[in-house]
């Protein structure tokens, strides 16, 4: 019988999504530009389906039943535009493609217009969870037409990761939504492991705990609300010990991460939609800043820190730092859907919020527990006009204020950045703020470029003649 969908990327992603079909008992057709990957994954997986090896495109449409489905998993960006302009002109109409790869949201909307056009479906699908999820159960995000998603639903929510019973993959909306969505996820995840990197290091060096140690601490916090992937992997990264050097592997790794750039889109697309997603800029900015070298090299033991040590309780510190870590991962997860909920407004998307936290809640790197809370959250109010007013975030963060205010209080005293907690302790105190000093800013703004104020008191656009009589006009 013909193949059911094809993989066309047999690197590790394309090879364990392919591979997953096939052990959930669908008919699979692969294909990879160099035969070496295809004729590998053959020799090695065979025996765990039905494959059909393709040794071109003509061959891999030729073993599909229709409408042909194709998932392309390609290096994201012309790679990706390179194998379409090839899959193209080899397609009948209502066939569904599928780029499955970390594709720019614009460029999704871009390839289903031109895609569209043509009468073929285009379906930008983010897929989350790295190898081990594209194998055993990943989180997918599905953009495209409703038709394209009927067609690809049976074999996209049996190899999804389920929890409870649910497959962690639901139609995200036309278009670029899934990309979009996918895009988020990294940004949420670059604020996660950000906020985390903070807690690691005041543990370290205000309390000086040793980093096994604070392996225990996160071992503990993953039996509370924090539980999540992260905090797990925390624990085991922190406790690895290093072979040639017998310490801690956590102070061998050179302290310069790396981006591939999905954290600084987020970033990129929330300031043009007029979202403050600080935790996630602080983020990103982190990791610049960690990877500047000449100017750390020029400042480290030349620029001065605080001459006093600061002293804190042990037990009481860690409790402190791990309500300073739930109140801005909330934070990040609220400025995250603000992102969301506005992309969504803006092109047209109809997310459904509530359903986008149970993709994520397995299969994908940010898979937590609280995950939960943003479903029911959405579920009590489908209009919430942020997560922190819903009623389980707002205890939360008020349970854990004080000890956040006195978490960013001690991290400036002692003089360790922690931009993560500090910034989304500021974005809490300004949503909570009755009047905020965008007062004065609009005052300098119309004093040294006209550009004019509304009142608190009356209707209407007002102008003061600073140079002038300083009365005030009707602008
Ligand atoms: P890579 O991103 O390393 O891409 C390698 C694959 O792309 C190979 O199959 C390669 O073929 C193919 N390729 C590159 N250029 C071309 C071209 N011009 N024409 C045809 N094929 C080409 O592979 P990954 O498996 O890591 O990722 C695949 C996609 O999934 C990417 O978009 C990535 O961003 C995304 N992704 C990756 C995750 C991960 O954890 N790695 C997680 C989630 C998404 P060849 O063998 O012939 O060189």
């Amino acid at each position: 019988a013909p193949a059911q969908i094809a993989v066309t990327g047999l690197a590790v992603m394309g090879r364990n999504l392919a591979r997953n079909l096939a052990r959930n008992g669908f008919r699979v057709a692969v294909h990879n530009r160099s035969q070496g990957r295809t004729d590998a994954l053959i020799e090695e997986f065979g025996h765990e389906g039905e494959f059909t090896a393709a040794a071109d495109l003509p061959a891999l449409v030729e073993a599909l039943e229709t409408p042909r489905k194709i998932i392309v998993m390609v290096k994201a960006g012309e790679p990706t535009d390179a194998v379409i302009d090839e899959l193209v002109p080899l397609l009948s109409e209502g066939d569904i493609v599928v780029d499955a790869g970390n594709a720019h949201f614009a460029d999704t909307r871009r390839r289903e217009d031109a895609l569209k056009a043509k009468g073929l479906h285009f379906v930008g699908a983010g897929v989350s969870g790295g190898e081990e999820g594209a194998l055993n159960g990943p989180s997918i995000m599905p953009g495209g037409s409703e038709f394209a998603y009927a067609a690809l639903e049976p074999m996209l929510t049996k190899i999804a990761a389920h929890v409870g019973g649910e497959a962690c993959c639901v139609h995200v909306g036309p278009d670029g939504a899934g990309h979009f969505v996918k895009m988020l996820h990294n940004g949420i995840e670059y604020a996660d492991m950000q906020l985390i990197a903070e807690a690691y290091d005041l543990l370290r060096h205000v309390l000086g705990l040793s980093a096994s140690e604070i392996a225990d601490v996160f071992r503990d916090w993953n039996t509370g609300d924090l539980e999540s992937f992260l905090i797990e992997i925390t624990a085991e990264v922190l406790s690895q010990v290093d072979e040639s050097t017998g310490g801690p592997f956590v102070d061998v790794v050179l302290d310069r991460a790396e981006q591939k750039g999905t954290g600084r889109w987020t970033v990129q697309i929330a300031l043009d939609l007029g979202i403050p997603v600080s935790g996630m800029a602080e983020a990103v900015f982190a990791r610049s800043l960690s990877g500047d070298v000449v100017r750390r090299e020029a400042a480290v033991g030349s620029l001065p820190g605080p001459s006093g040590k600061v002293s804190v309780d042990r037990e009481a510190f860690i409790e402190d730092v791990r309500h300073a870590l739930y109140s801005s991962k909330l934070v990040a997860y609220a400025q995250g859907f603000d992102a969301i909920r506005a992309a969504s407004e803006q092109y047209g998307w109809n997310i459904d919020l509530g359903a986008m936290a149970t993709i994520w809640r397995g299969g994908c790197i940010i898979r937590a527990r609280f995950l939960d809370r943003i479903k029911e959250a959405y579920d009590r109010d489908a209009d919430l006009p942020s997560l922190l007013v819903d009623d389980y975030f707002k205890e939360a963060v008020a349970n854990g204020q004080e000890a956040w205010r006195r978490v960013v209080g001690v991290a400036a005293a002692a003089g360790v950045p922690a931009p993560g907690f500090s910034a989304s302790l500021s974005y809490y105190d300004g949503l909570r703020a009755e009047r905020l000093p965008a007062a004065l800013i609009q005052g300098l703004r119309d004093l040294f470029g006209a550009h004019t104020y509304h009142r608190v008191d009356r209707e209407g656009s007002f102008h003061l003649d600073w140079s002038g009589d300083r009365k005030e006009h009707d602008a």
